[in-house]
């Protein structure tokens, strides 16, 4: 099946096998008439759909407005336009941050729309919500296979590194690596208590490419980690493998965002064994020697 991935070249979609990939330059994906217009000229039969604007809780709670409407319309037209070309198997990657602030733990995908997902990413996840309710709805009305996975916080090479624009990863990489550089301390958001689940970006993709081979379930998928570290724990780790012996200082007047997002990954786990995720250290190890080997190339 020819494979398009949307955002190919981005941190996820690069590390996808795929037939077409393009840069965002190409084709303006919140424009129906462009997104159309691509997709017939490569008739893509399998597409993968991991384009967006997409931030950590800085950029997200500033941008709410636009993080809603880019997200909405570029879902909205990688749907509809695959559909309209005849695209035989979608994959899209929602996010566990879609989630509820009110639910139970660990979070089920049957909790999606059961409540207000939290004020700092309100934009994001709910045009997050309106992907997950666009492909239930394709499915019913017009048979189609398209399914969505829920991933976990995802880092890796190739990730937005700015300091006020990415999520904790990179930024903490990249303030470290500053902190090291000029002999200053490290400033880290928040009190370091909250949790997150971390998935390395190869990761990610491979999760996808089987998703496309192995999974046509109506439910989105979970396919996080279902492992947390507190951010006080992924510093440790980033402080070790970056050799940083400078101070640290936690930020508390800066926002924690959502203080835990524990997922149940036992479908995946049940319908995929073998997966092995990358541990944290390693993904951290090798997310830090791409940023160094690149840094003249990042996006920082
Ligand atoms: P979220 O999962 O959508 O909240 O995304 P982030 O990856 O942006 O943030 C995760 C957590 O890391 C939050 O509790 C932040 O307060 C904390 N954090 C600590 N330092 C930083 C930082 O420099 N950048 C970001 N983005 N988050 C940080």
């Amino acid at each position: 099946m020819k494979l398009l991935v949307t955002g190919g070249n981005g941190m996820v979609g690069s590390t996808i096998d795929a037939d077409v990939r393009f840069a965002s330059q190409e084709c303006d994906l919140t424009n129906f008439n462009d997104t159309l217009a691509f997709f017939k000229k490569h008739s893509p039969e399998a597409v993968i759909h991991c384009a967006g604007k997409i931030g950590g809780v800085g950029i997200n709670s500033r941008l709410k407005g636009e993080f809603f409407y880019k997200n909405t319309m570029i879902n909205t037209n990688v749907l509809e336009v695959s559909r309209l070309v005849g695209v035989k198997k979608l994959v899209c990657l929602l996010s566990t941050c879609i989630f509820p602030v009110e639910a139970n733990y660990p979070l089920t995908s049957d909790q999606i729309h059961s409540g207000e997902p939290h004020p700092t990413s309100l934009g994001y996840s709910y045009s997050k919500r309106l992907a997950e309710i666009q492909i239930r709805t394709y499915r019913e009305q017009y048979g189609v296979n398209y399914v969505s996975i829920v991933p976990c916080n995802i880092y890796g090479p190739r990730d937005n590194f700015k300091i006020d624009e990415g999520h904790v990863v990179p930024s903490l990489i990249h303030k470290c690596y500053l902190a090291k550089k000029n002999n200053t301390p490290l400033k880290v958001w928040g009190t370091g208590k909250p949790q997150r689940e971390l998935l390395y970006s190869q990761d990610a993709g491979d999760i996808s490419t089987w998703a496309l081979n192995n999974y046509d379930g109506p439910e989105p998928l979970i396919t996080s980690t279902s492992m947390e570290y507190s951010i006080k724990e992924l510093v440790e780790t980033i402080v070790d493998v970056m050799d940083f012996k400078g101070d640290i200082i936690w930020e508390t007047d800066k926002t924690d965002g959502q203080f835990r997002k524990p997922s149940d990954n036992t479908k995946f786990t049940e319908l995929n064994p073998d997966f092995k995720y990358t541990p944290l250290k390693e993904g951290v190890e090798k997310t830090v020697e791409w940023f160094i080997k690149n840094y003249d190339y990042a996006r920082k």
